[in-house]
């Protein structure tokens, strides 16, 4: 089969190799589709915990081609979406339910072969079915998971006023999975045109091109979906007395960041982050199959696999029109 290595950072070949095959408890899948991610560029560079060298992709789906012994909850043929955070569910941070923080963890396509390949391995306790959606959609299964943990962890109120900043991919998800919480509006900020437009579409009640004039305290929940650490700082004075702030958005490892330490006091504020995610697959589906999360307008370039440099070359350089760029091994 081909896969695609990051070889050491910087460097990137594809390649032909055995096909993996199903060990016990653990599924054969057919790659169809796999998103490039802010954390596979990470990986290029060099800048996180991947374990050279390594097949990215971590947010994929496909067909099961092969079931191990004993797995039982998926069949040949099911579509599917794995799951890549694979926990030890036996350390003291999974018995507490925070998988997300597991001590043994490892993250397919991370520190395992991920879905930038004709073929993936995973665990039948990371396969989740996604019934008849689009295989572009179900790959978004990962992301809209993580955006879903950090919905929830921040604990939105019927008719919040939210500001967030980002209009990415995940700026979108976020935005589209705030208005089901019952966010009486949401201002979206972001400085490519193209993205404005696609969060007004998305439901956002007003865009900006930057933070500048917009009312200070104006905000309920103020979210930075950017990781910039000169945006972050600004969700402060933005968000209300007694307001939320989530930092979502991943910023450059080793960055810092300085915020009005008296500001924060005499607001009240509840300051927020959100590490991955925590049994969030099945919503994630459910909120896909449902409708009620429509992923479609979020795929902007679909590339075969001997095209995944073009497609993180795509996405570094920010170029307008740019969204989610989905890899697709049978292209
Ligand atoms: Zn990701
Ligand atoms: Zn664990």
């Amino acid at each position: 089969m081909k896969s695609v290595f990051i070889e050491k950072p910087g460097t990137i070949a594809l390649q032909d190799v055995p096909r993996p095959a199903a060990k016990p408890g653990e599924v054969l899948i057919e790659v169809k589709a796999s998103g490039i991610c802010g954390t596979d560029i990470h990986i290029f560079r060099g800048e996180y915990l991947g374990s050279y060298p390594v097949v990215p992709g971590h947010e994929f789906s496909g067909i099961v081609r092969e079931v191990g012994e004993g797995v039982t909850r998926v069949a040949l043929g099911d579509r599917v979406a794995v799951e890549p955070n694979i926990a030890c569910d036996n350390c003291p941070a999974c018995l507490s339910n925070r998988q997300n923080f597991c001590a043994n963890w490892n993250g397919v396509g991370v520190t395992l072969p991920g879905g930038m390949a004709q073929f993936a391995v995973a665990p039948e306790r990371a396969v989740f079915s996604i019934g008849s959606l689009p295989f572009t959609s179900g790959a978004f299964m990962e992301p809209l998971s993580c955006v879903l943990h950090g919905v929830q962890r921040t604990g939105f109120t019927l008719a919040d006023r939210v500001l967030i900043i980002g209009a990415g991919p995940i700026g979108i998800l976020l935005l589209k999975s705030i208005l089901l919480e019952g966010a009486s509006h949401i201002t979206s900020v972001d400085k490519v045109a193209s993205r404005r437009a696609l969060a007004e579409a998305s439901g956002a009640a007003a865009t900006a091109g930057s933070l500048e004039g917009l009312p200070a305290e104006g905000f309920d929940v103020v979210v930075d979906a950017t990781g910039v650490p000169a945006l972050m700082e600004r969700t402060i004075s933005l968000v209300r007395p007694g307001g939320r702030v989530l930092l979502f958005g991943v910023p450059p490892g080793g960055s810092r960041i300085s915020l009005d330490a008296f500001a924060i006091f005499r607001k009240g504020l509840t300051l927020l982050s959100s590490y991955t995610s925590v049994r969030n697959s099945i919503q994630a589906v459910r909120l896909l199959e449902a409708g009620k999360i429509d992923v479609s307008s979020l795929v902007s370039h679909e590339l075969p696999l001997s095209d995944l440099g073009r497609g993180i070359s795509l996405i570094e350089a920010g170029t307008e029109g740019v969204l989610k760029v989905m890899i697709r091994p049978d292209l």
